[in-house]
């Protein structure tokens, strides 16, 4: 597609022009929120690149949900400052920052056929009848629901109606779209199918997405920015990958998964699951305790241990590495890993 052209009524829509010279879609700086004592949100601050897929990931209760209400709008800051493009929209109201919100619930009126649902949004922006029916049809289309334009929500699937729901968030082309936990209604079925729905819109719309959710898989899968949070804080920004090879504290290693946190020379150290291996001789262990269970997953065997002293670890092997000599818990054994595969850790 092209992503520079305003194709009216067909073709793939895309966000307006004249947004194209800042480099980051959003930029929080220092900004907190407090709800009478409680700090819900602590002096972060972000930079998100433009037409990125980001994802605030975290534990219930860290500040995700309040960090994306603050850049909607939907929720004033205590203190610090919001940037859509190279515009401060601080003080703006939600319809007049260039972000739209999909709500988990999807919040579609429940008396209006689907196109009305998405038009809606051009209706109280003042655009005329015919030309938000015509756009709306468009946005259903990119969404895969040209077939299903009159339909209530009430004879939508779960899923059909959160497609409604994304066109209807995308009709007013935002330069960033914010999503709370989109994901969390849907079976795990459906679940990975939207999921590569969303990323195939942002890459087609060439937009940020800015996706709160708790669950790493879903994180890891998406973003092009993972931005670990924790009580109220940012811990690490990142692209996937680094923050899963390099996770700067016990806290990221441990959320992320697929880690161990051991003690090493100075401060813990993380050292991935899949880079250790199961051993029973002595010599080279780095942990020696016994097997504490033993998962089948397929591919992979994940191998847990309990340390003499207490510590549980794990090893991600494969199949094959494990069936050729296979261990049962209760059985002594030994963690080994490569020095090269240790990582240290901040605290
Ligand atoms: P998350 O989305 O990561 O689960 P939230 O942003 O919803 O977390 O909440 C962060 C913290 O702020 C929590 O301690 C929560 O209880 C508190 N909080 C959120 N909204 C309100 C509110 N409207 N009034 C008081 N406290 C709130």
């Amino acid at each position: 597609m092209n992503a520079h052209s305003d194709p009216g009524v067909s073709g793939t829509p895309v966000p307006p022009a004249g947004y194209k010279d800042a480099p980051y879609d959003v930029e929080l700086v220092a900004v907190s929120k407090s709800y009478a004592g409680t700090i819900a949100v602590d002096t972060i601050s972000l930079r998100i690149p433009k037409a990125s897929y980001c994802c605030l990931l975290g534990p219930s209760g860290c500040g995700k949900s309040t960090t994306l209400r603050m850049i909607a709008g939907h929720e004033p800051v205590s203190a610090g400052d919001i940037l859509i493009g190279d515009r401060n929209v601080t003080d703006n109201p939600p319809i007049a920052r260039g972000t739209s919100m999909m709500f988990q619930n999807y919040a579609l009126f429940p008396h209006m056929s689907a196109l009305d649902n998405v038009a809606y949004s051009l209706k109280v922006r003042g655009v005329p009848k015919d030309e938000r029916r015509a756009r709306a049809r468009e946005f259903l289309d990119l969404v895969q629901m040209g077939q299903y334009a009159e339909r209530p929500p009430a004879l939508l699937s779960g899923g059909q109606q959160q497609r409604v729901a994304l066109a209807r968030a995308l009709i007013t082309r935002p330069r960033v779209l914010l999503l709370d936990e989109p994901l969390s209604a849907l079976d795990p079925f459906l679940r990975e199918r939207m999921r590569g729905e969303l990323k195939r819109l942002q890459r087609e719309l060439q937009i940020s997405f800015v996706h709160v959710t708790h669950s790493q898989d879903e994180a890891m899968a998406l973003a092009d920015l993972v931005v670990v949070m924790e009580a109220g804080h940012i811990r690490q920004a990142a692209p996937a990958r680094d923050i899963f090879e390099k996770p700067n504290t016990a806290f990221v290693a441990r959320f992320i998964g697929g880690h161990n946190v051991v003690p090493g020379g100075n401060g813990s150290i993380a050292v991935r699951a899949d880079r250790c291996r199961i051993g029973s001789s002595a010599d080279q262990a780095r942990l020696t305790g016994h097997v504490s269970s033993v998962e089948y997953l397929g591919a992979l065997v994940r191998v847990g241990l309990i340390g003499d002293n207490g510590l549980e670890a794990a090893a991600l092997i494969s199949d094959r590495t494990f069936f050729a000599a296979p261990v049962e818990p209760g059985q002594a054994a030994a963690l080994t890993w490569s020095d090269e595969d240790a990582h240290a850790l901040a605290d």
